[in-house]
């Protein structure tokens, strides 16, 4: 008598495997899927399985003909913070005008304090809540930053917290170390002392407590300078830190190529990058990380340069942004089918930079695709085409999630 070699097979699947096999989305019709420990053993055609299929897994399933991808992966989130900004966002709605928000509290000054405020449970708890609504709708893995505690303290308190929030719901929290996201309120008037903060007390500490898997910043004209990212980016690199950067956004500061030159792991937002950046990230690698649900939320004109990216094959991911100013997004298909939209990517472009591209801008080299030996992180799909994922506005689609090679339910009780 054999033994079982795999945890769980499920066949009669369309797999949409993201590998460069050919075919659009990857994909592989009349598919099998089969895991072990946590990984991925076949991913194929299931003519191609070497065994019968009761012989070959401890479970086998039939998948009836859905669709399955890799679990999705949001690769820029600030999905940790405490209160939100619903009042402010009601406010301005009824007329007021900055100066009446900036009085009546508003601004990231006002999450800032709040989060600060806020005991470690408390922003546990209402940080699970987004992250589960990201999870439920196929994000296996998330990026979480710091950057609204801007005390040494505070930022620590939100890293421990996503480490937390990984830890409770299973999936993969990469964690992200955004202390120049503003000037601390007690550096008001003084933005180089806060700098002087970040990379002279913040980052060692933080590098030594092991908190944070890479450094962000905000380089922009009402943020951080490019000399002052800089400096951020040479203490990060000093400490053996990885960095990605929130670049050109709103003006031409130079930042995507500042990040290039870093050996960046992304560039991100780069609504106003021109060619050099362009070909700066490509030579150096660094992803292009799409945010359009800012852009749409801010209601900005000015497109990303998309058609640059793919002549210089620069690789473009798509995230949420997930924050309580500019994006209050809760879905990355959302982010997905906005990418679409509003950037005129492919549904394939959207759905590589919420996988495979993502995995890349995380630095993670064992998911986002559906072949052997990766992470077994899929999703099974209520869909008869891939372009669902980014057509459909809402809605539950994901039937069943896989993470690690545990299942998480998470569907709707007519699909369950
Ligand atoms: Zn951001």
């Amino acid at each position: 008598m054999t033994l079982p070699r795999w945890d769980g097979l499920l066949l009669d699947c369309r797999l949409a495997t993201l590998c460069d096999n050919g075919a659009a989305y990857g994909a592989i019709d009349h598919a099998a899927l089969g895991w072990k420990d946590g990984k991925v053993e076949f991913a194929g055609p299931q003519s191609q399985l070497p065994g019968d299929p009761e012989v070959l897994a401890a479970r086998v399933e039939s998948a009836r003909r859905a669709w399955i991808t890799p679990g999705l992966i949001d690769c820029h989130t600030h999905l940790v913070f405490a209160g939100n900004r619903a009042e402010e966002f009601e406010l301005r709605l009824n007329g007021a005008s900055y100066e009446e928000i900036a009085h009546a509290g508003g601004g990231i000054v006002s999450t800032v304090a709040r989060t600060r405020a806020a005991s470690d449970d408390e922003l546990f708890a209402q940080s699970l809540r987004r992250a589960r609504a990201l999870l439920a709708d196929g994000a296996t893995t998330i990026e979480i930053k710091s950057g609204y505690g801007l005390d040494l303290d505070s930022e620590i308190k939100m890293l421990r917290t996503a480490r937390r929030i990984g830890e409770e719901l299973g999936i993969t929290v990469c964690t992200t170390f955004l202390g120049a996201h503003a000037v601390a309120p007690e550096f008001a008037g003084r933005q180089s002392d806060y700098v002087d903060e970040v990379c002279i007390r913040m980052l060692p500490a933080i590098a030594n407590d092991k908190v944070a898997d890479a450094v962000d910043a905000f380089c922009e004209t009402i943020a951080f300078t490019p000399t002052e990212t800089r400096r951020v980016f040479e203490t990060a690199r000093a400490l053996g830190l990885r960095v990605k950067l929130h670049a050109d956004q709103l003006s031409d500061t130079g930042g995507a190529a500042l990040a290039a030159e870093f050996g960046a792991l992304s560039a991100d937002h780069l609504e106003y990058t021109n060619e050099a950046g362009v070909q700066a990230m490509a030579a150096a690698g660094t992803v292009a990380v799409m945010l359009p649900a800012a852009f749409y939320t801010l209601r900005e004109t000015r497109l990303p340069p998309i058609d640059r990216f793919r002549t210089h094959g620069v690789p473009m991911a798509v995230a949420t942004d997930v924050n309580p100013g500019t994006s209050p997004l809760l879905s990355l298909r959302q982010a997905m089918n906005m990418a679409c939209t509003l950037f005129r990517m492919t549904p394939e472009e959207a759905l590589r930079g919420a996988t495979v591209n993502a995995a890349r801008a995380l630095g993670l080299a064992d998911r986002g695709t559906l072949d052997a030996g990766k992470r077994a992180d899929f999703v099974v799909w209520e869909i008869d085409h891939p372009a669902e994922l980014t057509y459909w506005i809402g809605g539950t689609l994901a039937r069943r999630i896989c993470v690690g090679g545990h299942w998480h339910r998470v569907a709707t009780p007519a699909h369950a």
